[in-house]
């Protein structure tokens, strides 16, 4: 059977032609985007890419400035003690990318930075995407990106619901002009963060309109078809303060929890287990004496729910500085708790009607 050529790939020229045109035009201006197309700064886009993966470039932007801020220079990174790296990540999550950032960083000092796609590729915590953005933009290596924004842009523009990776990056490195690689794919990744939206798209500003296949379907929100998630896994644990929101005792967890970050002693237990139980194991572990319930904090990861029930406890075990420890979400959360408690306290009105 012959293939019958799609709408959008007898306009392959065209599509570029129009959307560099609007990317000149209207592309976001980001800090790591300063200097030459195809010549950016590779240390400037590499922290980006790996900071901004699961993270909204609005609010990473705050988070990039601190990193780059703390960090200016790979040499600078390389040399800084993982403590401090894991200190300047924190909010950001995922706190494999800070330890992977750090260990790259010493590689390059050793190496240079990779002038190409599979060089990148080779350095801890750089994937695909991550190689064929900073090998594109800072280098201009026609490699075409695949992330959550051009699979959008190109499944409405092409009218396919249910996009495999591998039809996807089909489609990008068809598409990539090989003249501005860099350019198109900060353009394509800009259409979909600012035009080609996951709930609202803008089609009547959109550059492609006339050749995609969503907007002429009047659907274009139907695509991609929304992927099935596996149900989160609902996970409780038990934690202790030692201490106050100032000064605490913090231990380094082991483990698939949140595992290498310091926080508060912390003991998972399952649907066996009572919350008591769990209170008597920890501080019999610690040698601490168990308090008052503090309260509960619910926290969300990828694939789990997290219900921590936060005791005070007394030991006297040395406590650590809780400004200068990289504190997981979760943690300031419970931390918050004891804070919040201080405030309700103080606030609560005295016998006579007024309050302190
Ligand atoms: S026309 Fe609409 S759906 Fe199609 S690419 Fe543009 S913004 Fe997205």
């Amino acid at each position: 059977m012959i293939a019958v050529p799609d709408s959008v790939s007898t306009a392959i020229p065209e599509i570029r032609t129009e959307l560099l045109a609007w990317f000149d035009a209207s592309g976001r201006e980001l800090p790591w985007r300063l200097g030459t197309e195809g010549a950016r700064d590779p240390y400037r886009v590499w922290v980006a890419e790996i900071l901004l993966q699961q993270t909204q470039v609005a609010r990473g932007l705050h988070y990039y400035d601190r990193f780059l801020e703390a960090f200016p220079s790979v040499q600078a990174l390389a040399e800084a003690p993982i403590e401090a790296v894991l200190k300047a990540w924190e909010g950001c999550g995922y706190y494999a990318r800070a330890r992977n950032l750090h260990r790259a960083a010493k590689v390059i000092v050793q190496n240079g930075f990779p002038a190409d796609y599979s060089g990148w590729l080779a350095l801890p915590g750089v994937g695909p995407y991550t190689a064929a953005a900073v090998a594109s933009l800072a280098f201009g290596e026609a490699r075409a990106v695949n992330d959550g924004n051009v699979r959008r842009v190109l499944a409405r523009l092409y009218g396919e619901a249910r996009p495999t990776d591998a039809w996807i990056q089909a489609r990008a490195d068809a598409l990539l002009c090989p003249a501005r690689p860099g350019a198109w794919n900060e353009a394509v990744m800009d259409l979909g963060a600012t035009v080609c939206t996951p709930k609202a798209p803008r089609c009547a500003e959109c550059p492609l309109s006339a050749h995609c296949a969503a907007f002429k379907r009047g659907t274009p929100t139907a695509f991609p078809a929304p992927k099935v998630r596996a149900a989160a896994r609902m996970v409780q644990a038990v934690a202790v303060l030692i201490g106050d929101e100032r000064e605490a005792v913090l231990e380094r967890r082991e483990g698939g929890l949140l595992g290498g970050l310091m926080g508060l002693p912390m003991l998972e237990f399952g649907p066996q287990q009572t919350e008591v139980t769990v209170l008597e194991e920890l501080c019999a572990r610690l040698g601490a004496r168990p308090g008052e319930l503090l309260g509960q904090v619910q926290h969300s990861m990828t694939h789990r729910q997290i219900t921590l029930h936060v005791y005070a406890a007394a030991s006297a075990l040395p406590r650590q500085t809780v400004a200068d420890a990289a504190l997981s979400r979760l943690d300031h959360k419970a931390l918050e708790l004891l804070r919040t408690r201080q405030e309700s306290l103080f606030a609560a009105p005295l016998m006579d009607g007024s309050s302190v």
